[in-house]
């Protein structure tokens, strides 16, 4: 496995609408691991593949509270319910936060590494994560007009360890 280096906003491989992905080989498998390796260095929740440079249709998300992480290759929402207000923070513009409208729930399907194809009903993290994702997958970033609430919203927060626990983001989510 590798550490892979994160494209950063800017790059236009983040603004392309990403290839499906016909057939699941051996290299497809061996970018998921590294996506998931890249992704936990970077203490991300997902990682989409054009973020890698990557522009195919292919994303991991990890909630870090112990289950597996999620596998999503040519993922498509099917349903969306609601919306909610969301801080949100992406690792291609490291440091950055912004208020994000998302919606309450979602229903998704995707195939897993294994070629599966599910179907999966999501709400909060895991919800808010996939649209972040597939928003990747189409070329856009929580940044844009029609995601970020108000571009007053946006603002960088310091760094980790240059404040105590109790001063950073307590709703942002660096969702990838
Ligand atoms: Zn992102």
């Amino acid at each position: 496995m590798a550490i892979l280096e994160i494209r950063r906003f800017g790059d236009p491989v983040l603004r392309q609408t990403c290839k499906k992905i016909p057939v699941i080989d051996e290299s497809i498998q061996q970018l998921i691991d590294d996506m998931i390796e890249t992704m936990r260095a970077n203490h991300g929740v997902g990682l989409a593949a054009p973020q890698v440079g990557v522009p195919i249709r292919l994303t991991v998300i990890e909630l870090r509270d112990g289950t597996e992480p999620y596998v999503l290759i040519n993922p498509e929402i099917l349903k969306r319910r609601g919306k909610r207000i969301v801080t949100e923070g992406c690792l291609s513009l490291p440091g950055w936060f912004g208020d994000v409208v998302r919606s309450e729930s979602i229903v998704f399907r995707a195939r897993d590494r294994r070629g599966r194809e599910y179907k999966m009903s999501a709400t909060d993290l895991l919800a808010q994560a996939v649209e972040h994702e597939v928003d990747h997958l189409n070329g856009i970033l929580f940044t844009d007009p029609g995601r970020l609430v108000s571009p007053d919203t946006l603002h960088k927060a310091p760094a980790r360890g240059e404040l105590p626990v109790e001063a950073e983001e307590p709703e942002a989510t660096p969702v990838a």
